[in-house]
């Protein structure tokens, strides 16, 4: 599978994006930008970025109230972007979950190294690169694109599986349809996001224990994630 690193920049100063975003696609990132923070809260909801590039002082919403927000749902990693003079220690102090600071100006070479030490750690914090995940009662091999339910082996098409194994490689991580679609269709799907909820239908009773426990869950709204209860 292809995995596209997609970073959100949100930067009011039209200049400073700009030069972000240029460096960043020059490593082959794909970048999506944000003016504010009321337009970085809906492109964290509808584009699900691997990791966003915060400036403190906003339009709208500051950094800090944004950095907050999407810590109530999403652990994706957070550089905040400040200036000298700026309230450092209040970033990191709060508690907020900013998982790095960069202070302007910055090199564009600090700036890449930054964005590449957070999104190594954090993949670190997901599952192993092990390609056996397993839950309760759930058990996936990548290799052999086998699932055991209770120790019983489930059927599944292939879609299903990477669909399944795509989800549980991050658990509690919430994806949009047209994320799944990018990440699990293997190419800029541009088809019916509905795809999504047809295998989602049939893999959840393929997983249907008759005992409650779900795996896939819907997030209203945004899409699904997998999470056992
Ligand atoms: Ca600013």
């Amino acid at each position: 599978m292809t995995r596209i690193t997609t970073i959100l920049v949100v930067e009011d100063e039209r200049l400073v994006q700009e030069l972000i975003s240029l460096y960043l696609e020059k490593e082959s990132f794909k970048v999506i930008t944000a003016w504010d923070g009321q337009e970085a809260l809906d492109r964290v909801r509808t584009s699900q970025p691997d990791l966003i590039l915060l400036d403190l002082m906003l339009p709208k919403i500051d950094g800090l109230s944004v950095c907050k927000e999407v810590r109530k749902t999403s652990s994706i990693p957070i550089i905040m972007l400040t200036s000298k003079g700026e309230e450092l220690d209040r970033v990191l102090g709060l508690e907020l979950g900013a998982d790095d600071y960069i202070t302007k100006p910055f090199s564009p070479k600090e700036m890449l190294a930054r964005v590449k030490a957070v999104l190594r750690r954090s993949a670190s914090n997901e599952q192993p690169s092990s390609n056996i995940l397993r839950y309760p009662g759930l058990t996936l091999d990548f290799d052999a694109h086998r699932v055991e339910l209770n120790g019983q082996e489930l059927q599944m098409s292939p879609k299903e599986f990477d669909l399944l194994w795509f989800l549980a490689k991050h658990p509690g991580r919430v994806f949009s349809r047209e994320k799944l679609l990018e990440n699990v269709w293997d190419y800029d799907y541009y088809g019916d996001p509905r795809t999504v909820d047809t295998h989602v239908k049939r893999l959840r009773e393929k997983l249907d224990t008759g005992s409650g426990l779900r795996y896939v869950k819907t997030v209203w709204g945004t899409g699904y994630k997998f999470e056992v209860s």
